[in-house]
């Protein structure tokens, strides 16, 4: 399971309300992608989601239990940051294992789950290595795997890809595609990039200034979008 639901969610940073009241359903398996400019509210509401900031009014729904009575680590989800988030001092093995280190896993099991996940990743032979020695890619990978092997309801994805060259964002770009049809999980992608959010999304959600502008699919974008603001960040032609 992975539906999520906002419910007139507010959030204010002191005085300045960053988003105003917002709705919006995604639905189990869903791959949706909220795309804006810099400073539009993407990562806050991943974060609101993710249980790393409250909201200041509204509610979050996770397949029907309200999610402010479920703490971060027991919302089903996964987030993956940019920043990857590595520990220098581990090996892959240690990093992907680490969640279920922590959730006390025998070593048998911890072993099984890292070896499946690193299969899916192409990161079987890097195993050993320490993130030091692996690619800017490769380390987006095992911050992935170290998600996959929470099983989680949910993986949320904040700009992940945005420190690789662009040759490898692409080939990135169709792994984590790949992954979302293997896995069939629900991914909440957020992204400032417009061809991302095309080439990925089943939905987009594009935002400006904390404020929904429109939701749809690619296509629809493409062909009927809303306003000018959405016209011009998708490119659309109207
Ligand atoms: P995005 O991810 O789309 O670039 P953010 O969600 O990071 O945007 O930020 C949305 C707005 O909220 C910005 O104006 C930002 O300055 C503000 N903001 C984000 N986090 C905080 C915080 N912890 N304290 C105060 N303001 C914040
Ligand atoms: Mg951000």
């Amino acid at each position: 399971m992975g539906q999520i639901t906002l419910k007139q969610i507010t959030k204010n940073f002191g005085d300045v309300q960053v988003i105003p009241p917002l709705d919006l359903r995604i639905d189990d398996g869903e791959f949706v992608v909220f795309v804006g400019p810099s400073g539009c509210g993407k990562s806050t509401l991943l974060r609101l989601i993710a249980g790393l900031e409250d909201v200041t009014s509204g509610a979050i729904t996770i397949d029907d239990r309200d999610a402010t009575e479920v703490p971060p680590a027991k919302r089903g989800l996964a987030m993956v940051f940019q920043s990857y988030a590595l520990y220098p001092h581990m090996s892959v093995r240690k990093n992907i294992a680490f969640p279920l280190r922590m959730a006390g896993l025998d070593k048998a099991a911890q072993n099984a789950k890292v070896d499946a996940a690193a299969k899916v990743l192409n990161l079987t032979d890097y195993l050993d290595r320490r993130p030091g020695q692996l690619s800017g890619g490769q380390r987006q990978r095992v911050a992935i795997g170290r998600a996959i092997v929470r099983e989680p309801d949910a993986f949320l994805f904040d700009e992940p890809l945005s420190n690789l060259d662009a040759a490898l964002r692409v080939n990135m770009r169709l792994e984590i595609s790949e992954l979302h049809q293997t896995l069939k999980t629900t991914m909440i992608y957020v992204t400032h990039d417009q061809v991302e959010a095309m080439t990925m999304a089943d939905k987009i959600v594009v935002l400006q200034a904390g404020v929904i502008e429109q939701v749809g699919s690619p296509l629809e974008l493409y062909h009927t979008p809303r306003n000018k603001f959405v016209a011009g960040f998708i490119g659309s032609p109207k």
